[in-house]
């Protein structure tokens, strides 16, 4: 029969004590190892993001750049910027459109107009263009008209023309000389003044212009960039896209081609 004894007992004590103190040893590593992989897996996974931001921030830098050389061609027929400081060139081409009101506008804008008016039409309101096309003879003339009546006002004939210059462009700088601008006014109303917003066929025109590619061209808080004071019945064919964009962002074409 085995009997118990002492010296068994510190011995397997012993043995035990290694047994322990190799699994410590064996967690640890085993510890420091995890610790790495960890480490080395956040590493990698934020390189990755890093890698694919920076990807993506530059194709967007890249679409940006595109748009904007996209937008700001100022030179293309639809967005053409003409203001004081930006007159039409001598030998601008035009090809013209005659409306059934004898008004003549730039050929490539008359379907958009022409949908634009019909479907004012069918909402039951009475849009009447009165004012389109005019050749620079023309312009001249409305442009000497409003200086005369400045006169009074004004102590000089020089100040004469910086006041009327706000109310009517001076010769070869009226986009009405495009063919790309025409002033519509409600039938039952044909002032020329802030009265014209109140009119349920500008408040139609100002929300659906621009599905059509029609900008009002002079809002009410942009006399500072486009030089010319607020006219709630002058519109002007820029595209639909950009139309959308302009009217969306409450910017002008100015602006927009400077974009
Ligand atoms: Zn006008």
């Amino acid at each position: 029969m085995n009997r118990y004894r002492p010296e068994q007992r510190s011995a397997y004590y012993r043995v035990s004590g290694r047994e322990t103190e190799k699994h410590r040893k064996a967690a640890r590593q085993q510890k420091r190892k995890d610790k790495i992989v960890f480490y080395g897996v956040s590493a990698a996974i934020i390189c990755l993001l890093v890698f694919i931001c920076g990807f993506t921030c530059a194709d967007r830098y890249r679409s940006g750049q595109e748009q904007t050389v996209e937008r700001a061609d100022a030179s293309a027929w639809n967005l053409r910027l003409v203001n004081a400081s930006h007159p039409i060139p001598e030998s601008y081409p035009i090809d013209l459109t005659v409306l059934k009101n004898g008004q003549s506008v730039d050929s490539r804008i008359y379907r958009d107009l022409q949908d634009m008016m019909d479907a004012a039409r069918s909402e039951g309101l009475s849009p009447l263009i009165c004012s389109s096309y005019r050749t620079a003879e023309k312009q001249r003339s409305l442009y000497e008209a409003k200086v005369v009546s400045c006169m009074g006002q004004a102590g000089s004939r020089e100040e004469a023309e910086k006041q009327a210059a706000v109310w009517v462009a001076p010769p070869g700088t009226s986009e009405h000389e495009l063919g790309l601008a025409v002033d519509i006014v409600a039938e039952s109303y044909q002032l020329l003044d802030k009265g014209q917003e109140e009119t349920p066929e500008q408040k139609w025109l100002m929300e659906h212009c621009s599905e059509y590619g029609f900008i009002l061209r002079y809002p009410s808080d942009k006399s500072d960039m486009t030089g010319i004071s607020y006219e709630p019945w002058h519109y002007r064919y820029v595209g639909k896209e950009a139309a959308e964009e302009i009217m969306r962002q409450g910017i002008c074409l100015e602006e927009y081609v400077q974009m």
